[in-house]
């Protein structure tokens, strides 16, 4: 729109510019046209003023050509001859006779303030007049009423010589007037000048126009020109309205098409925003019409997954019931099966001691009295038993953990240190060193976690490497839970058996190698898992192991 917007300025301007030059070219062309009359004027004017002014003194040549030939008349004679010429033609203000010697001698009409005014004072053109023996024009001369006229001199001449002059006075302004009133001089302002003296004046004095002709008149010695000039009411009537109309219509019509561009722009204009809207119109429509079918798609697909989500609750409800039922199914399963391995094994225990106690009898009674088979089969009842009696006890603590709990305020560092004295003699024997740092007081079931820590430092001091086991106990506050660290240095565990060592009568060595019922660690994890915490390991195979388990504190 940037240039655009200039566009009926532009347009504007043009008419404008166009229409004040074909102004500009009609009121030349009127001017000139005017000009050229007043030239045509000017010059015919000139022309007849001169033809006048000849034939005036053509009437003075007659008169003096008479005196030539007829010789020089009586004083009467050529008063009334002279009277003739005043009366007859217009503008003779006195007609005279100067003598050779250029003194006045009669004077027709005579007396009067201005008859024969200047007389004297011309003998510039006199002297012209005798030597060239012609007729001379005087320059203008200003009469006592201060109008302003001129002579002329026209010589005698007869035999004798020079017999005077023939002597003119003219009032410029009334021979003028005499001669211009058969022209037609309407609109048409006149001056003569001599010089810069004006000889007649035929306008009025406001009017002047700044143009005019001016012509040279030359006259028998005398340098004149007639200026002429159209008057203010010719101008007026002469003028043209064509000009003028030509430039108050180009205004006007240069102000209604910048107006009709403009209009026309601002139409387009408007059509343009119009159909802008109507497109921005649609596209929202359209993209209201998209995102309402995108939000129909979307409830569908929400309407779907919720029809989904809800059988999916359905499913997992169900799922969660059946859970329940099945631990309710196991939890009372174990306790049957706990019962079980309780009243087995404490019911075991009686009879197991007797056969015990009559095999080791039959070992220590009968030994080398029967044959060699009969000493090996006893030694190998008598360790049976005895392994068997080991197998139960460890059976009826594994089932006794727990069965009463009794849990209070217990400080971690005395249960270790208890520990520690319980295992003094495998300590001792094994010469081991258990250090511990800062250890908590939690609550907790004493007598279970009593069994915690004997079978895991009892394990480290067990399952040693070749140097003397070095223990360190250890524990950490993290997330509202007791995370404690057995540490040794001893054979360590392969990763493959991180998890199987606390499923209970799970061994990694044979009894030759460590003696045990592989129930110690499984102990372990019920007594966690009694406190709602869980345990792990981690270990690396002659690197030495690291028991972890948490208690929460609350
Ligand atoms: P037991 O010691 O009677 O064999 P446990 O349940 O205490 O039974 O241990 C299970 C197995 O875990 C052990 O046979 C042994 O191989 C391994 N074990 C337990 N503690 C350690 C330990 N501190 N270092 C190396 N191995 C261990």
């Amino acid at each position: 729109m940037g240039i655009k917007k200039w566009i009926p300025v532009l347009i504007g301007i043009g008419a404008v510019v166009f229409t004040f030059f074909l102004w500009k070219a009609l009121s030349s062309k009127e001017r000139a046209h005017l000009e050229q009359k007043v030239q045509l004027k000017a010059a015919d004017l000139r022309d007849d003023i001169k033809n006048d002014i000849e034939s005036r003194i053509m009437a003075l040549l007659r008169m003096a050509k008479r005196w030539e030939v007829r010789g020089m008349p009586t004083r009467e004679e050529w008063e009334s001859d002279a009277s003739l010429y005043v009366k007859h033609y217009a503008g003779y203000q006195a007609i005279g006779w100067v003598d050779p010697s250029f003194k006045l001698r009669w004077v027709m009409p005579a007396g009067g303030d201005d008859d024969g005014h200047g007389f004297e004072d011309r003998k510039s053109a006199l002297l012209a007049a005798r030597n060239s023996k012609e007729p001379r024009i005087t320059r203008s001369i200003l009469f006592p009423d201060g109008s302003k006229g001129f002579l002329v001199y026209v010589p005698i001449y007869t035999d004798g010589g020079l017999g005077g002059f023939i002597a003119g006075v003219f009032r410029s302004q009334d021979l003028l007037d005499s001669m211009l009133k058969e022209h037609e001089l309407q609109g048409i302002s006149i001056a003569v000048y001599d010089g810069n003296e004006e000889l007649y004046k035929g306008y009025d004095e406001s009017e002047d126009y700044g143009f005019a002709d001016e012509r040279a008149i030359s006259l028998y010695g005398a340098e004149w020109y007639v200026r002429v000039w159209p008057t203010f009411e010719y101008l007026k009537e002469a003028r043209s309205w064509l000009p003028d109309t030509v430039l108050f219509t180009g205004l006007v019509t240069s102000g209604l098409l910048t107006l009709m561009v403009w209009l026309g722009m601002m139409a387009e204009l408007r059509a343009e925003n119009a159909e802008q809207i109507n497109q921005d119109l649609e596209r929202e429509v359209f993209e209201r019409k998209r995102a309402e079918e995108e939000a129909q798609l979307r409830a569908k697909e929400i309407e779907r997954a919720n029809s989904v989500l809800e059988h999916e609750v359905k499913e997992r409800i169900k799922a969660e019931k059946a859970a329940e039922r099945q631990a309710a199914e196991l939890a009372r399963s174990n306790a049957e099966l706990e019962q079980f391995a309780y009243v087995a094994s404490h019911d075991l225990q009686e009879p197991l001691r007797i056969v015990a106690g009559y095999v080791q009898l039959l070992a220590r009674r009968y030994r080398g009295k029967l044959d060699r088979d009969a000493d090996e089969f006893i030694d190998f009842a008598v360790d049976a038993a005895t392994r068997m009696q080991r197998l139960i006890n460890d059976l009826l603590t594994y089932s006794r953990v727990g069965r009463q709990k009794e849990f209070t305020t217990v400080d971690c560092k005395e249960l270790l240190k208890h520990a520690v004295t319980s295992l003094k003699a495998s300590i001792d024997e094994s010469g081991a060193k258990v250090v511990w740092g800062r250890l908590p007081v939690i609550y907790a079931d004493p007598s279970q976690l009593d069994h915690l820590f004997m079978n895991l430092i009892g394990n480290a001091i067990k399952y040693r490497g070749s140097a003397p086991p070095e223990i360190n106990v250890s524990a950490q506050e993290r997330d509202g839970e007791w995370v404690f660290c057995v540490r040794d240095n001893g054979i360590g565990i392969d990763t493959k058996h991180f998890e199987r060592i606390f499923v209970i009568f799970q061994r990694l060595h044979g009894k030759t190698e460590y003696p045990g019922t592989g129930i110690g660690l499984s102990i372990c994890k019920k007594v966690v898992e009694n406190h709602r915490g869980r345990i792990w390991v981690d270990s690396m195979a002659g690197k030495g192991s690291s028991f972890y388990f948490t208690i929460p504190k609350a």
